[in-house]
């Protein structure tokens, strides 16, 4: 018997040592919108479309903090990221730092492709010409056949779930989901995508309170149990 004692120990070892890729673990790819600088190039708004959109228009600022929405959502994402992986996800960051020109939509939503994620995650704030537009939005892609019709109801059912966690979480105004037909990164997707935008830069009250790490926390706090519940799993590592 003792030789199939050391086979199995071996074996149990061997497991152990395997990757965290290799494991069936789900993958979320947060990506944290937008980069140092905006990217004037146009790209095709879906695959094989002749209508081109801006790659990225370069986002936001905060109207009181200064805060570029770049930075506000890369430090929401680093939040969020070792909440999830100690549920037992794999995360896949599009960018880590702002210090670059943006990758853009198109590169964006490869890599959530080729992550094979169960969600796609896409982290951005608002601003408005007007400073008391104000709350909470959850967008996903609007349903067309060959571009979103595979991804559509996964991504209208997370966009539900991580709306309300998210609304839960920071109490701002619930301004509900919203379709959308022309977004590169959508139509671009063949996973399961939403995109929250968290509050309003251009608001004074959202800004300020945005800028600070304790609603930081909350907002990842609310989009870890969103993704977790969307993903049916357990939510208590988000707290
Ligand atoms: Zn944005």
């Amino acid at each position: 018997m003792r030789p199939v004692l050391v086979l199995s120990a071996v074996f149990v070892g061997a497991l152990l040592a395997l990757p965290a890729s290799a494991a069936k673990e789900p993958v979320v790819v947060i990506d944290p919108g937008h980069d140092l600088r905006a990217n004037a190039a146009t790209e095709p708004i879906g695959p094989g479309a002749t209508t081109r959109k801006i790659s990225d228009g370069g986002g936001t600022r905060g109207v009181i903090t200064g805060l570029a929405e770049a930075e506000l959502n890369l430090r929401v994402a680093l939040r969020l990221r070792p909440l999830l992986e100690a549920a037992g996800i794999r995360v896949v960051m599009t960018r880590t730092k702002t210090a670059h020109k943006s990758i853009g939509n198109v590169a964006r939503a490869r890599i959530a492709n080729e992550a094979g994620a169960a969600l796609f995650l896409r982290i951005h704030a608002d601003g408005s010409t007007d400073p008391s537009a104000r709350g909470t939005h959850t967008l996903y892609p609007a349903r067309r056949r060959g571009w979103t019709d595979d991804v559509y109801v996964a991504s209208r059912r997370a966009a539900r779930i991580v709306q309300a966690e998210l609304v839960g979480a920071l109490a701002f105004p619930d301004r509900g989901l919203q379709e959308r037909a022309d977004f590169t990164g959508f139509n671009w997707s063949d996973v399961p995508v939403i995109l929250v935008e968290m509050g309003f830069m251009t608001n004074p009250k959202e800004d300020r309170l945005l800028g600070t790490v304790a609603y930081q926390r909350r907002v990842a706090r609310g989009l870890c149990r969103g993704a977790l519940r969307t993903l049916r799993r357990s939510t208590t590592a988000c707290s």
